[in-house]
């Protein structure tokens, strides 16, 4: 188990982490998400013993890794890193690359371990070849093999598919899911990408301005962000201000949202009463057109709003529909004229207020 307490980091003036506290349970894998600056490379590298931290503690499986005053080795502690741009020595072969933590093996039992990881990785055709030889996702793999060759207790791994095209990208967060399902390691991966967090984590940390701002299971956190914030960074792309109006029970309220009336869930811990203001949250995602003479459903919101904006995806188009001092984001299979008036439907479900 990985255990992080009340660890802090500061460069000057400048706060990279502030008391950040979370466990991680061997062979879960947890994404570290959250935007530039938050603080995600500090974490890794004060875990890893590449910088120290001010305050606080890293244990795995209870023994103590780093604290202000103690800072065990970082070639001794059980954690292996894999990099965004690969680090591999550019003079070394991949064999040679991936068994170099591996000097105090035996020659035959390092070669046989060496054999099996490059297997592992789909990586023997390419045994003898230099980095500069391979494709970046080969590269990567390279990466990984030897970040896996001295069987650490975690991993870590640093925007390890960001240098990636979009295309080798979506192969490869394929492949990493496969992998860390097959390992059953501890990893701590991170990025600023929302959906391949989501792909490839069991739980996720959201940081923000060096704090932890949520913490959870992927599919909890995405169905329930507990700030207006966090819902933005899981792809709740419109934001109505709006009033509370009346509860229809504990966790439903109808809401007043310029002259019209949707219900809302109640999304994070707030003392709603009527006439408070609070701010929708709406995932574009949940959006759907309505065909004419539709019968309306009672758990369903519906707006009617005009086409402010449309452009298109590639296999559909985004629209901005203005509602009258308020505006949506969502998704449409045809193109829409600017000026058309849609009616739009939504679930209770889907629409989130916070205040
Ligand atoms: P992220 O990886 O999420 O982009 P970082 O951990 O790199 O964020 O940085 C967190 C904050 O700490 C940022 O404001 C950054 O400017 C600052 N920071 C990081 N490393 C240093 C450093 N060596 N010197 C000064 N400030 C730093």
């Amino acid at each position: 188990m990985l255990e992080v307490s009340r660890l802090s980091r500061h460069y000057g003036s400048a706060t990279a982490l502030n008391g950040l506290d979370f466990r991680l349970e061997t062979g879960r894998v947890m994404a570290v998400l959250g935007p530039s600056g938050c603080g995600k490379s500090t974490l890794l590298k004060l875990i890893s013993g590449l910088e120290d931290p001010d305050a606080g503690e890293v244990r795995i499986n209870g023994q103590l890794i780093t604290s202000p005053s103690y800072s065990l080795p970082p070639e001794k502690r059980p954690i292996n890193m894999v990099f965004q741009d690969y680090a591999l020595w550019p003079h070394m072969k991949v064999r040679k690359i991936v068994g170099y933590g591996l000097a105090n093996m035996n020659r035959q039992a390092r070669q046989c371990r060496v054999d099996d990881l490059l297997a592992l990785m789909q990586l023997t055709p390419y045994a003898d070849r230099l980095p500069s030889e391979l494709s970046g996702g080969q590269q990567q793999r390279v990466a990984i093999a030897r970040a896996l060759a001295t069987d650490p207790e975690v991993l870590l791994f640093d925007e390890p598919l960001s240098n990636l095209d979009v295309q080798l990208r979506m192969t490869m967060r394929f492949e990493l899911a496969d992998l860390f399902q097959r390992l059953n390691k501890t990893v701590l991966y991170v990025t600023h990408d929302p959906l391949e967090a989501c792909a490839l984590a069991d739980e996720l940390l959201i940081l923000r301005n060096g704090h932890l701002e949520q913490t959870g299971t992927t599919q909890s956190l995405f169905a329930n962000p507990a700030t207006t914030w966090v819902a933005g960074l899981a792809g709740y792309d419109s934001q109505l201000p709006a009033r509370l109006h009346a509860p229809l029970d504990s966790n439903y309220w109808q809401v007043q949202v310029g002259d019209q009336r949707l219900v809302s869930r109640v999304g994070n811990p707030m003392n709603p009463e009527p006439g408070k203001a609070v701010q929708l949250m709406l995932h574009s995602d949940a959006i759907r057109l309505c065909t004419q003479g539709e019968n309306e459903r009672t758990d369903t919101n519906y707006m009617n709003g005009t086409v402010k904006q449309c452009l298109f995806e590639g296999h559909q188009w985004r629209l901005r529909l203005d509602l009258g001092g308020a505006e949506l984001a969502m998704l449409s299979e045809q193109a829409q004229q600017p000026g058309a008036k849609l009616q739009v439907a939504f679930s209770h479900q889907a629409l989130l207020a916070f205040d």
